[in-house]
């Protein structure tokens, strides 16, 4: 038996269920996925028997298990299947690259845009592998400002640049949706390593091109 797994066989039930129960995680093993949603649907007063509602557990199941399939790849492995030897030297820049993400305190979506630009060191990535890098990670529970890190620091550690940046625009449906509703706030994160934090011309150069727009919108 593995350390970590749980001996517990309670079964759940609507009516066992009370909340200090919720508390205690072990007595929810043996419950599924579903049952828990159609806990969750009981306990904000809905009726999870009523037509609309009853396939709501499956298929929350299946959203959830697709937003959160970044913890099933592995960043180096995706990177290091493509690598390149190359003698360029200048910025490579990737850009509005669009990011759908779920903000671990809430459960709640945030999205919007990545830029990504590094110094190659000798070597480069295939230009597809940076969205691809950016789904990864933004298809976990996250919070925008490691989600940047992230993406910085693996970029900096598989392909070894001479610099990374990495800039995140993004709309949060917590903040959005609840709380203060600031329907047209942004919040704006960034990483910069090596040559893009030390040197102050690197850092603005990219920022220059990715405030460009190429139909001027
Ligand atoms: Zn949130």
């Amino acid at each position: 038996m593995k350390p970590t797994e749980r001996t517990s066989t309670t079964t759940l039930s609507t009516s066992t269920l009370s909340t200090s129960t919720l508390s205690e995680a072990s007595t929810l093993t043996s419950a599924s996925y579903e049952d828990l949603v159609r806990e969750m649907l009981v306990r904000l007063g809905e009726d999870p028997d009523r037509e609309g509602l009853v396939r709501t557990p499956h298929r929350v199941r299946k959203a959830m298990q697709f937003l959160t399939r970044g913890y099933q790849e592995d960043p180096e492995v995706l990177l290091k299947g493509a690598l390149f030897t190359v003698t360029y030297d200048e910025m490579v820049i990737v850009k509005d690259v669009e990011m759908f993400s779920l903000c671990e305190h809430h459960l709640l979506p945030f999205f919007g845009k990545v830029h990504v630009a590094y110094i190659p060191n000798g070597r480069v990535i295939g230009l597809s592998k940076i969205p691809r890098l950016i789904e990864l990670f933004s298809r976990r529970l996250q919070i925008q400002e490691r989600l940047t890190t992230q993406i910085a620091e693996t970029i900096q550690k598989v392909i070894e640049p001479q610099g990374v940046g990495v800039v995140i625009e993004a709309r949060h449906l917590c903040m959005m949706m609840r709380g203060v509703e600031k329907q047209h706030s942004a919040a704006v994160t960034s990483s910069m390593l090596g040559c893009f934090r030390n040197e102050e011309e690197t850092r603005s150069e990219f920022l220059s091109l990715i405030r460009q727009r190429p139909n001027g919108v």
